[in-house]
């Protein structure tokens, strides 16, 4: 039997569904497609994808190549659509059947259909969910249009009824005679149309891609620093690389599980300390699982104008404001600062897009949609669900029951008491 694993937002080696069961079989072989598309201008005017998550991405496909490669797994990697490369792969290698993780947004689900339509019916393509807390069987609501649309509902019944799945070993190794004759490259930058960057000195996000990595900061921010001890105390934090525990941009891509990262909260609260900040993490991460069960419930709704709601306030497009919220020059100083720091290194507190999300779509009234695709261009940490799904929340258009509108002066006298923040980033040096 002969497994291809398809590598997507689950790149990592270490509790990996679709690998395991690859590794079921005798051969197996693994490829990454980086579609091309993702470079391309966008209805927004934005790429899909900037600099700073092409930098991160590529250093997480060297880490999992050399994961890979340390169980006789070849990791094919090319710059090209996955349905110009799989199906000859699978003809190539006489490959049976092809493991993945289960996507359903709509760009995942062309790129997946397009490859099955390349391929003889006989091919198994085998999905599973790997990259919530909470697996979709074990939830406790029958069908998926049972979820709660305020998460509080969600989160207690979860907490209470649901338990997290145990993580799965990484597999054993494959004999030699596994490796591929054949290699690729990994590209770099410039074959991404991008030209090689050193990280801002001042950014907040001052790591690189890879699961390694990923425990690396574990290691770091739970275990030497013990900083998830005060995590609900500094999590409103906008400077520095501890204020939050940065797990974000290794949890979009995969090279952790949210599964890894709970177990290891609850081995801290059993080793070192027990009490609300490290619960905290967990319930954000709940958060996480939230965001991904609305857009399953929701389709293709939180792309669009009217959101999960379907409300129908009028929105402006105005090229004036798009350019100054960018540029970081609108008329709050909050707003820039939050903004350039975005421009600069690709991450933006939760405290700064909450702002600036609400500023854009409530202050200005702008298409909130043009904002989400701006982060989904910039952001280090971007995901589709958790970003479209705060946009919506930010926006008043998906699940905040509430409907706030910030105070941004107030905000910022809040977070930013003496503008250490805003002086950072506000510096004219910085332009
Ligand atoms: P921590 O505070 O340490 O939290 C731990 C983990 O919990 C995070 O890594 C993240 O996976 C999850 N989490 C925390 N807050 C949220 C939240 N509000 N929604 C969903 N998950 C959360 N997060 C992304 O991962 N990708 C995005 O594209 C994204 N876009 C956003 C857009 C807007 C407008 C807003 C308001 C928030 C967005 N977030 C997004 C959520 C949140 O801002 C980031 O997850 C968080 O700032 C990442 O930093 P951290 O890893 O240090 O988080």
């Amino acid at each position: 039997m002969k497994s291809l694993v398809w590598f997507r937002n689950d790149l990592r080696v270490a509790d990996n569904s679709s690998l395991q069961k690859a590794c079921q079989g005798d051969s197996v072989i693994a490829v990454y497609c980086i579609d091309p598309a993702l470079f391309e201008t966008g209805p927004y005017g934005f790429r899909k994808m900037e600099k700073y998550r092409a930098k991160f991405l590529l250093q997480t496909l060297g880490d999992l190549k050399k994961n890979l490669a340390l169980l006789n797994i070849s990791l094919l990697i090319y710059p090209r659509k996955a349905k110009d490369v799989i199906p000859d792969l699978i003809k190539k290698y006489e490959v049976d059947h092809v493991c993945l993780q289960k996507e359903w947004t709509r760009d995942e689900l062309k790129e997946l259909s397009e490859v099955r339509e390349k391929c003889s019916e006989n091919i198994e393509f085998i999905e599973t969910y790997d990259q919530f807390l909470f697996h979709p069987e074990d939830i406790p609501f029958k069908n998926i249009s049972d979820l709660p649309d305020i998460f509080t509902q969600f989160r207690k019944q979860c907490e209470k009824y649901a338990r997290v799945r145990e993580c799965l070993d990484i597999p054993e190794a494959k004999g030699p005679e596994n490796i591929l004759t054949e290699s690729t490259p990994i590209p770099e930058l410039k074959d991404l149309g991008f030209s090689p960057f050193e990280p801002h000195p001042h950014t907040a996000f001052p790591f690189q891609g890879g699961e390694n990595t990923a425990l690396a900061r574990i290691e770091e921010y739970f275990w030497e620093t013990k900083k998830l001890a005060y995590y609900k105390k500094t999590r409103n934090g906008l400077l520095g690389k501890d204020y939050s525990s940065k797990l974000s941009p290794w949890l979009a891509n995969g090279s952790i599980s949210a599964r890894t990262i709970y177990r290891e909260v609850k081995r801290f609260e059993k080793e070192i300390k027990k009490n609300q900040d490290t619960y905290w993490l967990i319930f954000e991460l709940i958060w996480r699982d939230y965001f991904k069960y609305v857009s399953l419930k929701y389709g293709d709704s939180i792309f669009q104008l009217g959101g999960i709601l379907k409300k129908d306030y009028s929105w402006n497009n105005s090229e004036t404001a798009r350019t100054s919220w960018i540029n970081g020059t609108t008329s709050e100083p909050f707003v820039n600062a939050n903004m350039i720091e975005l421009a600069k290194t690709g991450w933006m507190s939760n405290r700064g897009r909450q702002n600036v999300a609400s500023f854009w779509a409530k202050e200005l009234k702008q298409d909130w949609r043009i904002g989400a695709s701006y982060f989904e261009a910039m952001l280090i940490d971007y995901d589709v669900h958790s970003n479209w799904g705060n946009w919506m929340y930010n926006s008043g258009v998906g699940n905040d029951p509430r409907d706030r509108k910030f105070n941004i002066p107030r905000q910022a006298g809040m977070y930013d008491p003496q503008g250490k923040f805003q002086n950072r980033w506000l510096q004219p040096s910085l332009f």
